[in-house]
């Protein structure tokens, strides 16, 4: 028999936001249930978002060790123990257990049950063998992978980010389909660490970013010998002698690839499939649950936040809207989204940083904008660090607002606090380029390009002109 529970807030997932907005809200001594199909800590702690990245950490430390002979150490690698390279990463993801774990949630007062939510009126849902009842639901069952329709596919094994990482030695011929949610770091991952790597991206990689600031990471994997073929469309998949061929078309021509793995790194898409959204009283599309500005679905009593709503799949937005809803529902303050501006970080490497407007969405905007760049070449510390593949672009109105800054580059995740300071503080240029920088540090090159709006400023037309005329009073 169903068991009838009565709380304040439901959260429906226990993933980053749903986790982050739960513990909280019931610090505040709110009566919160969170409801989890799996485990806690979703995509983070379950998923292959982290365990990628320690992956391509491990990668890029091996290459360190290998390039070491180039600054007069003599290093001598020996290979790569992949079984010991798992066991580590396993070992980081417990680092972060922690803060998902049951004890600490039900330490803060959160009743957890474990089960797959599904709503039954606007007011109730089923989870497990109970009935929940709350004033107000909040969805966060984030996104999962959208399985392509290729010819042959069902007939082929193949992997996703999570179960590639598994024991038995490295693969010897990756083909990586799709570069969406960690298909990227996962081909630098695994090339860096001696495998073979083909991606094959129907669009373009990292489409959503700068162009500009993408094509470093484009070139930083043509240099690690990925072979990357964009705008290509599939048209067989095979399993030829427990080999996985593929026929694709790519620039009109058509084309067959054979390797030993494939791995599905393609679409994501909002995960609402066991929901049943539509009793509820909820809108929604293939692209997520619909909200307003502060995260309210058609049905005022149910939120929805993080990767379910669609329209981009990234850490730092999740949080973002915890904090809009926890404001929401904690202190009734009408707190609303702004997706244009929060910072978000592609972990590749190089890294992606933007905050605020890219180029091309300033230019749909301003009639006129200023966008400025500095290399990360010509700084010291780059120099001698040897990462000097870089770039950082402000893009500024002539009055020196800024509109955004994108770093592509190491520490790039780093470097971009203070743009995102300066953006939400509406701080000017001109503030930024009188800031106080240690000395070698790479953060200099922020102050360099803030600076080089004056510069240009400073050798305009008008400018030189007056100069022009004052020479011939010296
Ligand atoms: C390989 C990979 C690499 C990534 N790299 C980056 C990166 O470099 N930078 C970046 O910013 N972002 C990255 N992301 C995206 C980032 O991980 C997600 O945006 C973020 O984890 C989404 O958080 P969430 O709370 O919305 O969902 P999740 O953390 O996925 O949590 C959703 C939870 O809901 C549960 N659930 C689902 N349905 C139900 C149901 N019906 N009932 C109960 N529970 C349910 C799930 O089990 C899960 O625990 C990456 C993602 C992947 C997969």
């Amino acid at each position: 028999m169903s068991k009838l529970i009565r709380t304040d807030v439901c959260v429906i997932g226990g993933g980053v936001g749903g986790v982050l907005v739960a513990s909280a809200i019931s610090q505040m001594g709110i009566k919160t249930i969170v409801v989890e199909s799996q485990n806690l800590g979703g995509e983070r702690l379950n998923g292959g978002s982290t365990k990628t990245f320690s992956l391509l950490s491990v990668g890029r430390l091996f290459e360190q060790i290998r390039s070491a002979q180039l600054y007069g150490v003599k290093a001598i690698p020996n290979g790569v123990d992949y079984d010991r390279v798992l066991n580590y990463i396993e070992r980081t993801i417990k680092e972060f257990e922690p803060d998902y774990s049951q004890e600490r949630l039900e330490g803060l007062g959160v009743n957890l049950i474990f089960g797959q939510a599904k709503f039954l009126t606007k007011k109730t849902l089923q989870a497990a063998e109970n009935i929940v009842t709350a004033k107000r639901f909040i969805i966060a069952t984030g996104s999962c992978l959208k399985t392509p329709k290729i010819d042959g596919l069902d007939e082929v094994p193949f992997y996703t980010n999570e179960t590639i990482l598994k024991k038995g030695g490295i693969p010897k011929h990756l083909i990586i389909l799709g570069s969406m949610g960690g298909g990227l770091q996962l081909a630098q991952a695994f090339s860096l660490l001696g495998s073979k790597v083909t991606i094959i991206e129907k669009g373009r990689i990292l489409s959503q970013e700068d162009p500009e600031l993408v094509n470093f990471i484009y070139e930083r994997c043509l240099e690690l010998g990925i072979n990357i073929y964009q705008d290509t469309n599939i048209k067989k998949v095979k399993n030829l002698s427990n080999r996985i061929t593929i026929a694709l078309t790519n620039n009109k021509e058509e084309k067959s690839i054979s390797g030993s793995h494939l791995v599905l790194c393609g679409e994501r898409v909002p995960d609402i499939k066991y929901l049943n959204l539509a009793v509820a009283g909820v809108d929604f599309s293939n692209d997520g649950v619909k909200v307003d500005k502060r995260l309210r679905t058609k049905n005022k009593n149910i939120f929805a936040i993080g990767d379910v709503i669609g329209h981009g799949f990234s850490e730092g937005r999740v949080e973002n809207h915890a904090e809009v809803i926890i404001k929401n529902i904690l202190f009734f303050i009408p707190a609303t989204i702004d997706e244009m501006h929060g910072p978000r970080l592609v972990l590749t490497s190089p890294e992606l940083a933007q905050v605020g407007l890219t180029e091309s969405q300033a230019r749909e905007i301003y009639k006129k904008i200023r966008v400025m760049r500095w290399p990360y070449s010509e700084n010291y510390r780059a120099q001698i660090e040897a990462s000097t593949s870089g770039l950082i672009k402000v893009i500024a109105l002539d009055n020196g607002k800024i509109l955004g800054a994108g770093l592509v580059g190491d520490s790039a995740g780093d470097l971009i606090h203070i743009w995102t300071l300066a953006i939400e503080s509406q701080l000017k240029l001109s503030l930024i380029s009188k800031m106080k920088f240690p000395f070698m540090t790479l953060g200099g090159i922020s102050r360099q390009v803030a600076k080089s709006f004056f510069i240009s400023n400073i050798f305009n037309k008008q400018n030189r002109l007056i100069a022009n005329i004052l020479k011939n009073f010296r």
